[in-house]
């Protein structure tokens, strides 16, 4: 086995535990680390000449980032093989149970040890510092340590739950665990996390020197008779402990919806673990732990959140032999709301950019755009204007020789766009790769105004492209594998998260978005009580309801997309049954928030919004008289994504079902507990949503019909993960 942690000792007894992965740029927890810790706890215990320890790390790149989630696959959902004789849930235990153990071996080993802090100590990284008796962080406000494990479904398995309430005090500890906040060295002082904070290359020294002076210092103060917990006792009988809680479930409940186990469990952990001795204590946090594990919730939003975004950022879906093809120039054109914030977003990568729109107040108009936008982030004013140097704003084609890759953002008109990419051609000649920021018009066919269509691709950004992490690469049937290998290239130099999708009308993220406002829409228009719709859309775990989105995009958008869409299918146009309401909406000149009056009314002066009392009255005559339960609304608020999303995947618009799920979660804000549509639809089980569809399709029609690729898929008994991984064997 390789060495995980180096060790050194030195003349005082102090044995330095330095650890550093090999093979990996920054330590994480691996069956090595493990390993070789449980052999230092031994010499610790064992051997005479050894007086204490400190704990340090031998990277550069921080002191441990937690545990190895990809080598920790085979746990979630309760897929680990099951030793002979085991319950599901024993085995889990144990499978989880063991790094708590072995950290709580290193607190009682009976000797000081010490942790020398110098970077990032994340997850599992920062308990292993917490189950250190001393702990020294370099004095750098830029290291985060925390636990944000509830940030991908899980919580802090390894004493995590328990040290940090009997260190900080249990209010405090819960905002950390429950939000995955990160505490800078200096916050991890005053809240007593850390003891000390020193200049990195003392680090070291100072924690060699607690060690020295403290022979017995190798307990920990809730090891101790007189211990009290901050902030005061963690008894039921203590009415502050018990309110702590109280209001924990009704935040969790209000963050989460109640959709996610992982706060939950964290509440639960906390209440019952800090009113026993810490050796039950960590037994409690492992049982909650095996029960999250046990759930595919964990390990879907893992997949999905970490591996398969991490995968895509690295150029999963990259064509292997394209050489490496970075931009330095981008020609950006049109310079309104998308172009200005995608000039913005490339010249803080790095790429110099060229703006051109049709008139200088226009291009410089969306230059000043980088520079506000720099001014409220508070950048230095030296590192702003280098950015900002790096636009240059124009009206001149002439300008854009030497860009190596173009993006057009001009206004959504077939003939506009055909004109810049001809113009542009002009300067540049068809072999620069052209990339389209259209959001409605199919790629294949704007690709006609650039003659090597092979080199047109369509790189769909989302707004404020600043804030938003997902850009949606559209493959047109002759693009070709050096546009897309170029297109993710640049997408990782402006460090976003890509998906891959092949050309449709609404590619993939606005098809399947429309489809949550578009059912809706269909509710409204039956009389359902506005404030279930809206209420139910959050519920379910959508950032925003149906209604209000849409008054955010703008109800004369809606109205423009279905009239374009109807103009460019003719016969094969069918409207959706929301449509008419968008009509009325339309014809009394009601926009959305952008005219201050749509599905919602905003007052002036920025009151509060709040739902248009005449809506129903006015769209469907008045309520319902049998309204629907919110189970109803959810299912066909949910059912009507996943069946759009499956249909993209039976039409070859999408390729695997990660695209799938981070576009839609990254995209348009889907549940992101689910870990997508496509997790979702895998752990429901195919079967299962394809008679829910069939019903749903039977009570409202053919908008809910199953595609047959589902009913194949439930005939094998297949799932989308399973072929995809079938594929990829
Ligand atoms: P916008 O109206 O804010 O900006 C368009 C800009 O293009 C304007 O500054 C205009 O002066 C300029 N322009 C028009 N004709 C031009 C020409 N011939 N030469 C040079 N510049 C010209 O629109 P926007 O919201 O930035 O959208 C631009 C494109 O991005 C559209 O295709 C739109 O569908 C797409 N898109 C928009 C969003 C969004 O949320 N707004 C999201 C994704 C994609």
């Amino acid at each position: 086995m390789t060495t995980a942690i180096h060790t050194e000792l030195d003349a005082d007894g102090i044995l330095l535990l330095t650890i550093d992965v090999p093979g990996q740029s920054m330590n994480v927890i691996t069956p090595e680390v493990q390993a070789d810790l449980a052999a230092a706890i031994e010499r610790l215990k064992t051997d005479d000449a050894v007086k204490g320890a400190v704990l340090t790390s031998g990277k550069a790149s921080g002191f441990m980032a937690g545990a190895d989630l990809k080598g920790m696959g085979a746990l979630f959902g309760g897929g680990a093989a099951l030793p002979e004789g085991k319950s599901k849930m024993a085995a889990l235990f144990d499978g989880v149970f063991g790094l708590n153990k072995l950290l709580r071996d290193l607190e009682t080993c009976g000797k000081p040890v010490a942790a020398a802090v110098n970077g990032l100590a994340l997850g599992g990284g920062l308990e292993f510092v917490l189950a250190c008796h001393y702990r020294v962080v370099a004095d750098n406000p830029k290291i985060t340590l925390g636990l944000p494990e509830i940030m991908v479904g899980l919580f802090p398995g390894a004493g995590g739950t328990q040290r940090l309430p009997r260190l900080m005090g249990i209010q405090p500890a819960l905002m950390y665990l429950l939000q995955g906040k990160n505490m800078s060295p200096q916050e991890a002082l005053g809240f007593g996390v850390v003891q000390e904070v020193a200049p990195a290359a003392d680090i070291v020294a100072r924690a060699k020197a607690w060690v020295k002076a403290n022979p017995n210092g190798g307990v920990q103060p809730w090891d101790t008779k007189n211990f009290k917990f901050p902030g005061g006792p963690a008894t039921a009988l203590n009415p502050n402990f018990a309110q702590i809680f109280v209001g924990g479930t009704a935040m969790t409940h209000v963050n989460a919806g109640d959709n996610m186990n992982a706060p939950r469990a964290i509440l639960s952990a906390v209440y019952e673990g800090c009113q026993v001795p810490m050796d039950l204590a960590i037994r409690i946090e492992s049982k909650y732990f095996a029960k999250v594990v046990a759930d595919p919730q964990a390990g879907n939003m893992i997949r999905s959140l970490f591996v398969s975004k991490q995968a895509a950022e690295k150029g999963a879906r990259r064509p292997k032999d394209v050489p490496p093809a970075p931009t330095k120039k981008v020609a950006m054109l049109g310079a309104g709301l998308m172009g200005a914030g995608i000039a913005m977003v490339s010249a803080q990568a790095g790429i110099e950019v060229v703006l051109l729109d049709t008139t200088m107040e226009a291009a410089e108009k969306g230059k000043a755009y980088t520079a506000d936008r720099l001014a409220k982030k508070k950048m230095p004013a030296d590192k702003a204007q280098a950015i900002l140097d790096r636009i240059k704003p124009t009206t001149d084609y002439a300008d854009l020789a030497g860009c190596d890759l173009v993006i057009e953002a001009v206004f959504e008109t077939r003939e506009i766009k055909a004109r810049v990419t001809q113009a542009t051609e002009a300067v540049l000649g068809p072999n620069v790769i052209f990339g389209s920021n259209t959001s409605t018009l199919p790629i294949t066919g704007l690709a006609e105004a650039w003659s090597k269509p092979e080199n047109f691709i369509g790189i769909h950004f989302f707004s404020p492209v600043e804030k938003m992490p997902l850009v949606e690469i559209i493959v047109g049937k002759k693009t070709g594998p050096a546009a897309i290998a170029k297109a993710l290239d640049y997408v990782a130099q402006i460090r976003k998260t890509p998906i891959v999708v092949n050309d449709s009308r609404g590619f993939y993220t606005s098809r399947c978005f429309g489809t949550y406002v578009q059912e809706g829409l269909a509710l409204l228009g039956e009389g359902t009580t506005p404030a279930l719709i809206e209420n139910v859309g959050k519920q379910m775990g959508m950032p925003v309801g149906p209604l209000a989105v849409n008054d955010e995009v703008g109800l004369d958008l809606s109205y423009k997309v279905a009239q374009q869409t109807k103009a460019d299918l003719g016969d094969d146009y069918k409207g959706g049954p929301g449509e008419a309401v968008i009509e009325k909406m339309h014809e009394l000149g009601r926009q959305g928030r952008k005219n201050a009056k749509g599905f919602y009314v905003y007052p002036e002066g920025g009151g509060k919004k709040f739902l248009w009392p005449d809506l129903v009255q006015t769209v469907a005559g008045g309520l319902a008289a049998s309204q629907p339960s919110a189970a109803d609304v959810k299912e066909r608020l949910l059912y009507r994504q996943l069946v759009e999303c499956a249909r993209c995947f039976a039409e070859g618009v999408l390729e695997t079902p990660q695209d799938g799920d981070l576009g839609a979660i990254f995209g348009w804000g889907f549940a992101p507990f689910t870990g997508g549509p496509f997790s979702h639809m895998d752990t429901v089980g195919i079967a299962n949503v394809v008679a829910t569809l069939d019903r749903l399709a039977q009570q409202h029609g053919a908008r809910f019909a199953p595609p047959q690729l589902l009913r194949d898929m439930a005939a094998r008994g297949d799932s989308f993960y399973a072929q995809a991984a079938r594929r990829a064997a």
